[in-house]
């Protein structure tokens, strides 16, 4: 188990960490300044995002990062018993092989132990991939994205062995979504992209197919859509029409925009039967709850809250169309736990096209992926699943997170194997199939 490959079919690296090759550049830039999960933790106790390095939007100080990385290990002891405390801890003692525990007497210690490392060979981000065994790796890339740093990494020469290995993902968010900061310029920047004419339906989906052939073209397999709801439509061209126009004059109403967005996510769906990439529907996020944090820094700050989502009611328009066409597929995920066996274990144990993924963000624990097992493989079984999805910016983590899902998933599987419910080998096939082949098949990913 120990020994097979990470695949990582949706998550948040930077392309650029793996195109040039460069030495990460301090520790406190790495793994604390732009990891949501840690600042979130430090600001609710009062620590402000200043001090961990992150740079308010208007300009305006911020700690230097070893400043930031005292802070950060003052305040170590914060994520006890949570998902990041482990990680980190793995990524401290695995990775970088230090021994004593993080806090205010070891920071600058730790601090310049892990500066000498990244200046080391072994830790270039290539080197690492190779470290944590990482067969496939995917980004997360709009549609206004010049696709620069996997046109570059498409060109390197195949003895880096890196051909295939790291793929962008179809994330049209900023253009799709009136509520989405800049949505008009957004809109704006894609027409002057593709040369069409944003003010025709028609040709704005066109040209959001012209960007999916672009990122198809440098191996993306899927599509990734942070929409708040799980809403879905299916109008007309006429009133879609209507909807865009209002959208880009700044006139649509909230129920108006919601409609916008729901059409587009069945259009997506049609694109997919024709070009095949994969849906992922990532839905509930209540984005930049904090309005004060959300101004004075901008988005992905921590400040997102979960919502409730309802599925059954919210896809069935895009189901209808597409949920029996063989050729489409959709893995939905969840941040609303209560929807695990009352409505996504249902609707992926019957409908062919959907598939879950595992447990996402506040969920990807220890205590969050056991809850998912239990409420949702009587139903779904294993096949209608994905593999584990990483799902983080935070690259150093990924073998730490692999390495906690496929522990939890060895003891779901143990307990059915002593409760008689399955035999020992028959555990054994479906523990290493969650490891990696699961989501090879599902994310028409080739094995390297
Ligand atoms: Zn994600």
């Amino acid at each position: 188990m120990a020994t097979l490959p990470l695949v990582c079919p949706h998550g948040h690296t930077d392309p650029r960490w793996f195109a040039d090759d460069e030495p990460f550049e301090d520790p406190t830039s790495l793994l604390v300044t732009p990891d949501h999960y840690v600042t979130r933790m430090l600001y609710s106790q009062g620590v402000p995002l200043e001090a961990l390095g992150v740079r308010p939007l208007g300009g305006g100080d911020a700690a230097e990062p070893r400043d930031a990385w005292r802070t950060f290990a003052a305040h170590f002891h914060l994520f006890r018993g949570t998902p990041s405390g482990a990680w980190l801890h793995h990524v401290f003692g695995e990775v970088f092989g230090l021994t004593e525990r993080l806090d205010e007497e070891t920071a600058d210690d730790s601090f310049d132990h892990i500066s000498e490392c990244l200046d080391r060979p072994e830790f270039r981000p290539r080197a690492l991939l190779d470290r944590f065994r990482i067969e496939v790796i995917t980004t997360t890339d709009s549609p206004l994205s010049d696709l620069a740093h996997h046109h570059q990494l498409a060109s390197l020469p195949p003895e880096t062995g890196m051909a295939g290995r790291v793929l962008p993902t179809f994330r049209p968010d900023s253009v799709v979504d009136p509520d989405h900061d800049g949505y008009a310029d957004n809109v704006a920047a894609l027409g002057a992209l593709t040369g069409r004419d944003m003010h025709r339906w028609d040709d704005y989906l066109a040209a959001l197919w012209d960007r999916r052939q672009a990122t198809i073209a440098l191996g993306a397999t899927a599509t990734d859509h942070g929409h708040p709801t799980a809403f879905t439509a299916d109008l007309d061209r006429g009133t879609a029409q209507g909807l865009l126009d209002r959208a880009l004059k700044g006139t649509l109403d909230a129920p108006g925009k919601e409609m916008l967005r729901g059409q587009v996510l069945t259009e997506m769906a049609r694109m997919s039967t024709e070009d095949g990439l994969v849906m992922q529907l990532h839905p509930g996020s209540r984005r930049n709850h904090n309005r004060e944090v959300h101004q004075r820094y901008g988005r992905d700050m921590g400040g997102d809250i979960p919502g409730p989502v309802n599925y059954v009611d919210g896809l069935k328009p895009l189901l209808d169309r597409f949920g029996n066409d063989p050729r489409f597929r959709m893995v939905l995920f969840t941040l609303d736990e209560s929807t695990f066996s009352r409505e996504l274990a249902p609707l992926a144990g019957h409908y062919p096209a959907l598939f879950l993924g595992p447990p996402w963000w506040f969920l990807d624990s220890v205590e969050g992926m056991l809850r998912f097992r239990r409420a949702v493989i009587e139903t779904t079984g294993f096949a209608n699943t994905t593999g584990f999805i990483d799902d983080t910016r935070a690259f150093l983590s990924i073998p730490a997170r692999h390495d906690v899902a496929r522990r939890v998933d060895c003891r779901f599987l143990a307990e059915l194997v002593v409760d008689h419910r399955l035999e020992l080998d028959e555990a054994h096939e479906i523990v290493t199939d969650l490891a990696a082949d699961r989501s090879r098949v599902v994310f028409n990913l080739a094995r390297s």
